[in-house]
This record gives C-alpha cells, sequence and structure tokens, in this order.
C-alpha cells in the first residue's frame, strides 16, 4: 500500500520535490510529486538521501523526525543499555533493585527514593550501565512491535531452584529474535542444595550455550537477596557491551525513545525518555510521538533536575503538550514550527489509523451479523 506522496517525502527530508523524483526515476519509479510511494520504496529513498528511516509496522515507516546518520568519527563509547527478563518469581525486580542499591553515587547521597522507569548504575571506576526497569515482556514486545529497539542485551534471571521455565523461554525467544545477546543470571544461589549447573544443561536445550559448556554466553551466579557476585554480573556486563563496542554521537540534537509516561497532577505530562543519541538540553523543542513541547524540565534518575544529558541516560521530561506512547520516537527539532508540523502529521496519521481500524471492525460485524 502507498504510504506517502512524492512531495510530503521531499517535505519530511527537506529536500526538494524534483530530487526525490529524480531518485525514484534512478530506482526504476516513475512517480509524479503528487503521486505516493509504499513504505519500502519511502525506506530506500530516505536511506539514498542519507537519513535514518524507523520502520513502525510492516506497511508503514516513521519519516522526517531522524536526521541523517552520525559518521563514525564523531561517534564515542557509550553506556549499556540493559533490560531484564525472565520467569515471574525468579528475581526481576529483586535483581534490580539491588542493582540499583550498588550505584556508588547514590550511596553517597544517602539512598535512592526516585522510582522511574529507568535507571543508571555508576561503577567504582566510572564506568555506568543503564537498567530498563520495565522487565515485563509484554512492555518489551509492545515497543518491538514499534519498531523500537532500545535494549543492548537482556540478562535472563532464572531461579536455580526452579529452573527454565516457559516465561525464560518466551525470554530467550524475544532476545533471538531482536538479534540481542543474553547473559545468565543464576538467581537464588543462596538457597540451600539448589544445583545451578541444572540451568546450564537445561538452556542448552533452548540453544543458550553458556561459556562453561563451550558456548558464548556468559553465565554470573547470583543472590538478589544476599547481593552475591552483583560486582560480577556489572562485570559480565561491561564486557558484553565491549564486545558490541556500543557508540554515540554526543555533539548533536538528541534523539531517542520513550520508555513510559504519565499525566503528574502537578507536573502535567511526564515522560520517561532513553537519550540514545546527541545530547538533550533543557530548553529544547522535543518531538514525542505525536506530542511536542519545549522542555521545561529535565529530571534525572535519582530525582535531580540536570541542564543536559548526553547518549544512554534515562530521565524524566517536561514540557509536552501531551502524553506520548511508549516506544515512541522523541527528537529534537530546530523549531517551533518544526515541531508542529511533525505533531499535526502524525496526529493526522493516528486518526486515519484510527478510523481505519474503526472501518474494519465495522467490517467484521457485519460479516457476523450476515
Ligand atoms: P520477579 O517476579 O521476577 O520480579 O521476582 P521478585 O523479585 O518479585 O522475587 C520473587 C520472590 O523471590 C520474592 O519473594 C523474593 O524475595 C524472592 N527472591 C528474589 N531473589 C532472591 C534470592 O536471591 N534468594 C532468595 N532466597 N529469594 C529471592
Ligand atoms: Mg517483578
Amino acid at each position: 500500500p502507498e504510504v506517502i506522496t512524492v512531495q510530503e517525502l521531499a517535505n519530511r527530508m527537506a529536500a526538494r520535490g524534483g530530487e526525490v523524483v529524480k531518485a525514484l526515476f534512478r530506482m526504476g519509479v516513475m512517480a509524479t510529486l503528487t503521486q505516493s510511494i509504499d513504505a519500502d520504496t519511502a525506506e530506500l529513498v530516505v536511506q539514498e538521501f542519507g537519513h535514518r528511516a524507523r520502520r513502525v509496522a510492516d506497511n508503514d515507516v516513521e519519516l522526517g523526525l531522524v536526521g541523517p546518520a552520525d559518521a563514525d568519527d564523531t561517534m564515542t563509547p557509550r553506556p549499556p543499555v540493559v533490560t531484564i527478563m525472565g520467569h515471574v518469581d525468579h528475581g526481576k525486580t529483586s535483581l534490580l533493585d539491588a542493582l540499583r542499591k550498588t550505584d556508588v553515587a547514590a550511596r553517597e547521597a544517602g539512598g535512592i527514593t526516585q522510582h522511574i522507569g529507568a535507571y543508571q548504575v555508576n561503577l567504582p571506576d566510572g564506568e555506568r550501565v543503564t537498567f530498563i526497569d520495565t522487565p515485563g515482556h509484554e512492555a518489551f514486545t509492545a515497543m518491538r512491535a514499534r519498531g523500537a529497539s532500545v535494549t543492548d542485551m537482556v540478562v535472563l534471571v532464572v531461579a536455580a531452584d526452579d529452573g527454565v521455565m516457559p516465561q525464560t523461554i518466551e525470554a530467550i525467544r524475544h532476545a533471538k529474535a531482536a538479534n540481542v545477546p543474553l547473559i545468565v543470571a543464576v538467581n537464588k544461589i543462596d538457597k540451600p542444595g539448589v544445583n545451578p549447573a541444572r540451568v546450564q544443561q537445561e538452556l542448552l536445550s533452548h540453544d543458550v550455550v553458556v561459556e562453561d559448556l563451550g558456548g558464548d554466553t556468559q553465565v554470573v551466579l547470583v543472590s538478589a537477596k544476599e547481593g552475591t557476585n552483583l560486582d560480577k554480573l556489572l562485570e559480565a556486563i561491561i564486557l558484553q557491551a565491549e564486545v558490541l563496542d556500543l557508540r554515540a554521537a554526543v555533539d548533536r540534537p538528541a534523539e531517542g525513545t520513550v520508555i513510559e509516561s504519565r499525566l503528574d497532577k502537578g507536573r502535567g505530562p511526564v515522560a520517561t525518555v532513553l537519550v540514545q543519541r546527541g545530547t538533550l538540553r533543557q530548553g529544547d523543542i522535543v518531538v514525542a510521538g505525536a506530542e511536542w513541547g519545549r522542555l521545561r524540565a529535565i529530571v534525572d534518575d535519582k530525582a535531580k533536575t540536570v541542564k543536559e544529558v548526553g547518549p544512554s541516560a534515562p530521565v524524566e521530561i517536561l514540557g509536552l503538550s501531551g502524553v506520548p506512547g511508549a516506544g515512541d520516537v522523541f527528537t529534537v527539532v530546530e523549531n517551533e514550527a518544526r515541531a508542529r508540523e511533525i505533531s499535526e502529521f502524525r496526529t493526522a496519521k493516528l486518526r486515519e489509523k484510527a478510523v481505519a481500524a474503526l472501518g474494519a471492525g465495522r467490517g467484521t460485524l457485519a460479516e457476523m451479523l450476515a
């Protein structure tokens, strides 16, 4: 299906219509400015013009928000972004809480009060790790379905006394589908009589081959309850990050993904976002999903107001016109007119989709009644 007119595509990229027509012609597609093209073609054109396109569905591609890809020499190392997954009651929440407490800065500040959907741990040697604190498979799947890739690796929590369970297998599938490496945290090793080696064997039948068995998946035996080997787990994460060679440009307008959002009584719309590249500054004009606004404040995961943050930072942003959805992309744009334009474009798109869904629903109902 056709998703965008050639003119609109040109507008999104701030390119001349004629140039887009020419590019299409080179690809063997004859189209005038007013004609519409499909998502595959649009994506190719976008790449041809040196922009990145984000695929939001099989036949939809989100355009215009994503700037040109960053040059290699502008990229610097960034902290890894980690999601914790695993079967219910295997200790995901306990582990997230325990890891949060290892933060050196937070300990100095005398404890952490803030609970936002993501937090960063500062290691003693200056390294940092960002944890996404929405470990539910549904949130992860929803984000992936929307084309958002936020996590660099998954820590798979498996309780030593329970072993591999259905949601463990589901998590393995998600990680494999998303092409994200796993680190296995065998939890609850404080319990008497548990056998962590059995867990490793069980994982083998799900194509997760741990290092001890000749594979390349790291395993750390931990106890979230007693705080055992949390340093080893963090080390494993840093090691995996080095293998992945995670980098992002710092010196450019920020771009990232909304992790969660809500309407706060006193503060208005609040979105927890993950900055994925660039630097986000107070006063920036941000488009997030169909919402936009000038950032009134940026609040970090330790509840501290900050002026600016860089790649892999999880922060709350205040000043948006409304509440964006989890998995929505956010981008800093050059001015309010541009923000309004993109926001209106997306609002119209959302409306179209809603109407289409309604239409489809009616069809089904009519069929059922026939
Ligand atoms: P989640 O459902 O995966 O988030 O699991 P929770 O973190 O809520 O933990 C489930 C239960 O296991 C709770 O009763 C925890 O106290 C307990 N638990 C978590 N980690 C450990 C651990 O390392 N050792 C022991 N003995 N119990 C644990
Ligand atoms: Mg939990």
